[in-house]
């Protein structure tokens, strides 16, 4: 399954780009979310994995809910879906609803949400993103943080590691 997600996602991600950084094929971003939740947080449950692998092809893709519980299985779409944001929406309107929405998730989802975040602040603050200014980058960290403190006590491996990435982006601004 987690193999189908990668040439699923694989095909799905192709000519896409990692935040307007054309060395960086977009399908790296959802392969390091899946490698962050297996090796930082220990999680092997294959559906949880491949949501991971697919967790940005409903929102930034032609992929629907459907197809993903046709191609793989009810909980799989379910997931990826929960971690979507409504496209329709206003970016600031989307970036309020992630925050809001994030005590509603479920557990395997607000896993996915936490290492998502990890590794944005990571591309961001590191050497992947190169073209942000300060205040894009402040304000990323500063909601990302925002988006995690409403999902503490969901698995304290992650959200340490998030935390420990937050503090790092901080001083690398
Ligand atoms: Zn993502």
């Amino acid at each position: 399954m987690i193999l189908k997600a990668a040439k699923f996602a694989s095909d799905k991600h192709k000519g896409q780009f990692r935040k307007g950084n054309l060395n960086t094929p977009y399908i790296n971003h959802p392969i390091k979310v899946a490698y962050v939740l297996e090796k930082v947080g220990g999680v092997s449950d294959p559906e949880t994995i491949a949501a991971a692998i697919l967790h940005d092809v409903i929102e930034d893709t032609d992929t629907t809910h459907s197809d993903l519980r046709n191609i793989f299985n009810e909980k799989v779409a379910d997931l990826v879906l929960e971690v979507s944001d409504e496209k329709d929406k206003p970016r600031d309107e989307r970036k309020a609803m992630q925050i809001k929405n994030a005590s509603n998730l479920s557990y395997e989802a607000k896993l996915i949400r936490i290492a998502d975040k990890i590794c944005n602040i990571q591309d961001i603050c590191g050497a992947d993103i190169p073209n942000w200014s300060y205040e894009q980058k402040f304000e990323y960290l500063e909601w990302a943080k925002g988006v995690v403190d409403q999902l503490k006590g969901t698995h304290k491996l992650l959200e340490n590691h998030f935390f420990d990435e937050h503090r790092w982006g901080r001083l690398k601004l």
